[in-house]
């Protein structure tokens, strides 16, 4: 009996638990709250990242490691490579949680990137703010997400209030300014690299982010053969450099037909749920398949799928589920606002069925507003 060690308990280690049972896998999960909701389908080691002792625990009783929470302190993800076999591995992790190792990796690779400066000082930022031109972004280089973490300065009167808000952590987490992108879509690659080096990737997705928070996605992204190339070659170069094995995720923009990459996730992505009931192999399985030197599986599509997000409660699941090609997921989390507590994946096999299932289920669970951006691009 296998049993796979997850660092984070929420809901990307839920759905790999899930996704483990036909594999006869068992899990454990390690989560700083007790209540962490992948804690419903695995037993649970409850503790800080950083304390050994609970470490030393989880380290004892798993057969391999890896990450649902890409925060986890890459040092106490390093300690445990000498107890047990960690994937991916702490320095792919530790360079995906700062925005600044990031973008510096994306660049060396020849992948272009949107300008970029790092930012210690009010000083430094106002002329980083007058080099890289506004609109621009004031991001936190560690610990964002969804989001958070981020001031859009507008204008150089919005300076100030930029670093008000952000200027303590530069000390902390550090700061770095980034040139906003005026893209017409944001797409991201979600692949695998297995532990032989084999990579594969799901064909690409669109997305649709409501106050920096993902609200929607569709795969097959209506790119042309060129452009998915491309995407693709990009997120297979950063999975060669870091010696990669696992799911990982690129979020890139296209502005102008031009792909500019926005960050690397170090594990499964909110942005390939969908392949749960979209694709051949999910990417939770996949991702299993991978750290476990599993054979991988086939990433092909089957029809066509959008994945919505439940932010904050969950909606009605009966407008879902009364869908052919309707898939509900909630995640038994407590609603709380802004947090990610399900989704659902609607799939049918052409572009003009997707448009009604969505077009029906965004009446009926009063999401219009959500549904629109997705049937505009499947009509072209
Ligand atoms: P995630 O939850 O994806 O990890 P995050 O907090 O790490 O989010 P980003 O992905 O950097 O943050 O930003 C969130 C969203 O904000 C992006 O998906 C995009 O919509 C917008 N955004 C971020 N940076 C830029 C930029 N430089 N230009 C334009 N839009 C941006
Ligand atoms: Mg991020
Ligand atoms: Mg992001």
């Amino acid at each position: 009996m296998t049993t796979v060690g997850i660092l984070g308990g929420g809901q990307l280690a839920r759905m790999m638990a899930l996704a483990g049972a036909p594999l006869g896998l068992r899990f454990l999960v390690m989560d700083s709250v007790a209540d962490a909701c992948a804690g419903q389908f695995a037993p649970m080691v409850v503790g800080d990242y950083t304390d050994e002792s609970a470490l030393a625990e989880f380290a004892s009783r798993v057969d391999v490691a890896t990450f649902d929470f890409e925060n986890v302190p890459a040092e106490s993800a390093q300690w445990l490579t000498s107890r047990v076999p960690v994937f991916p591995n702490p320095r792919a992790l530790a360079t995906a949680q700062d925005r600044l190792a990031e973008k510096t990796l994306f660049r060396d690779l020849g992948i272009p990137v949107p300008p970029f400066a790092v930012i210690d000082t009010r000083e430094q930022l106002d002329a980083a703010v007058a080099e890289i031109g506004t609109p621009c972004i004031l991001k936190t280089r560690r610990l964002g997400y969804d989001g958070k973490g981020q001031f859009r300065i507008k204008s150089p009167a919005d300076i100030a209030a930029a670093w008000d808000a952000l200027g303590a952590q530069a000390a902390k987490v550090g700061l770095i300014l980034e040139g906003f992108v005026a893209f017409e879509r944001e797409l991201s690659v979600v692949a695998v690299r297995g532990r032989d080096g084999e990579f594969r990737a799901w064909p690409l997705t669109e997305n649709w982010h409501v106050d920096g928070v993902l609200s929607a996605s569709l795969a097959p992204a209506t790119v042309d053969d060129a452009m998915a190339a491309t995407a693709i070659s990009h997120a297979r170069k950063l999975a060669e450099a870091l010696d990669y094995v696992g799911v990982l995720a690129l979020e890139l923009f296209c502005r102008d037909g031009e792909l500019l990459a926005n960050e690397l996730a170090p594990r499964v992505h909110n942005s390939g749920h969908w392949t749960i009931e979209g694709s051949e192999t999910s990417q939770f399985q996949n991702h299993l398949r991978a750290v476990l030197g599993l054979p991988l599986g086939d990433t092909r599509m089957v029809g066509q799928a959008c994945m919505l997000n439940w932010i904050g409660a969950m909606p009605d699941a009966n407008a879902v589920l009364r869908e052919p090609g309707g898939h509900w997921h909630d995640y038994g989390k407590q609603p709380r606002e802004g947090r990610k507590v399900g989704h659902a994946t609607l799939r049918a096999d052409s572009a003009q069925e997707l448009i009604a299932v969505l077009e029906r289920a965004g009446v009926a669970l009063g999401r219009e507003t959500q549904v629109a951006p997705v049937v505009v691009r499947l009509q072209g």
